[in-house]
């Protein structure tokens, strides 16, 4: 992209740069009335309940041009933000994408950009219906907002756990706190040593997880098919301790979660050797995972047992035992927002 001529964003003016980067636009939800064009879109969810999330990501702060590829930082924008929307057991059906842009963003840059918007949305089988489109003073600002639907008992909320319910987790945790400390050790060599050609496919896997994040779209199928009804659920965006302390806050609970049971990707644990790093503390504490943490009844044992995409961590307690982590030692470790504090342990 480098060698070629570059089209600058006030060539197009503002429609002409809406209409080239959603011109065309598939749509895949009988949902989606209206799409772009108009002053608003129109949905139609007949009887089901809208649901409704927005999330803001900022360049320098939530990511860094300078190793992440347009087109995976659009989709994973869309990512981010349908998680929230898996993460209340919904589905999700529509994304509005709003974004300031400053003189130094390109046209071809967006083009990138929205290629990866574009991806996701097939991915996911969600349309774009809107956004906006404004200039910034310096960096790139992308907001988006999910909108997906529910039947009012299909819906899960943070507060809903249950003494004794199981803590279960989809995927793998901590891979991508590892994939961007590769991504940062390597933008420094790089600032030293421009020449330097690493090979870093031995790190595909949680490089991927930074940069090109999925969310677990059909756990709420799954659990359906399964008979099975969570009883609270959240994403992992901050990292498991912060996500099961909203749990536990929110549904009145303690949990122990077993440091031995977090699912773990064998790359995620070399890399955390190679950097020491524990790969536990990156998955307490590491957050970008975007995978989903829910409660079950305990009678949904043999029957979550049987899915290997699904990992049971622990349990819920009674509040007064508080939240802990059951290191594989058997201590007790305190579990706090920022992660879990060695220094204190509980019975
Ligand atoms: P308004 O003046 O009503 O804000 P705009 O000219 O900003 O309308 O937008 C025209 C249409 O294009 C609207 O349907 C709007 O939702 C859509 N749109 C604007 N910016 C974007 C964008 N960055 N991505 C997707 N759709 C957009
Ligand atoms: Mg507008």
């Amino acid at each position: 992209m480098s060698k070629q001529k570059l089209t600058s964003i006030s060539s197009l003016g503002e429609f002409g740069l809406i209409d080239r980067l959603t011109n065309a636009w598939p749509v895949y939800q009988k949902s989606t009335f209206k799409a772009m064009g108009d002053d608003a879109a129109v949905i139609d969810f007949g009887k089901e309940q809208t649901v409704v999330s927005t999330d803001i990501l900022t360049e320098g702060v939530h990511f860094d041009l300078a190793y992440t590829p347009l087109k995976h930082l659009g989709y994973k924008a869309v990512v981010v933000n349908l998680s929230d929307i898996v993460a209340m057991n919904a589905q999700p059906t529509q994304i509005l994408v709003s974004i300031a842009v400053s003189a130094r963003t390109s046209v071809e840059a967006l083009d990138e950009l929205y290629l990866g918007i574009k991806e996701a949305c097939k991915t996911y089988q969600v349309d774009l219906v809107g956004g906006d489109t404004t200039s910034s003073k310096s960096g790139l600002f992308i907001s988006i907002t999910a909108i997906g639907k529910a039947l009012p008992n299909d819906l899960v909320y943070r507060k809903g756990a249950k003494i004794n319910d199981l803590i279960c987790v989809t995927g793998n945790l901590g891979a991508a706190y590892m994939g961007l400390q590769l991504l940062i050790r390597e933008k420094e060599v790089f600032a030293v040593n421009p020449n330097s050609q690493p090979d870093l496919s031995q790190w595909d896997y949680i490089i991927e997880r930074q940069l090109k994040p999925e969310t677990p779209i059909n756990l709420r199928k799954k659990l359906s098919d399964m008979g099975v009804k969570p009883s609270s659920m959240i994403d992992i965006s901050d990292g498991l301790s912060s996500e099961i302390l909203h749990i536990c806050q929110q549904s009145n609970l303690g949990c122990r979660i077993y440091e031995e049971k977090i699912p773990i990707h064998e790359q995620t644990i070399k890399f955390g050797y190679e950097i020491k790093v524990d790969a536990s503390i990156a998955a307490m504490n590491g957050g970008e995972d975007y995978e989903i943490l829910f409660t079950v009844p305990m009678t949904d044992f043999e029957t979550i047992k049987r899915y290997p995409e699904i990992q049971i961590i622990g349990h819920m307690v009674e509040a007064d035992k508080q939240c802990a982590l059951v290191a594989r030692d058997g201590t007790n470790l305190i579990l706090e927002a920022q992660g879990f504090n060695h220094a204190s342990s509980v019975s």
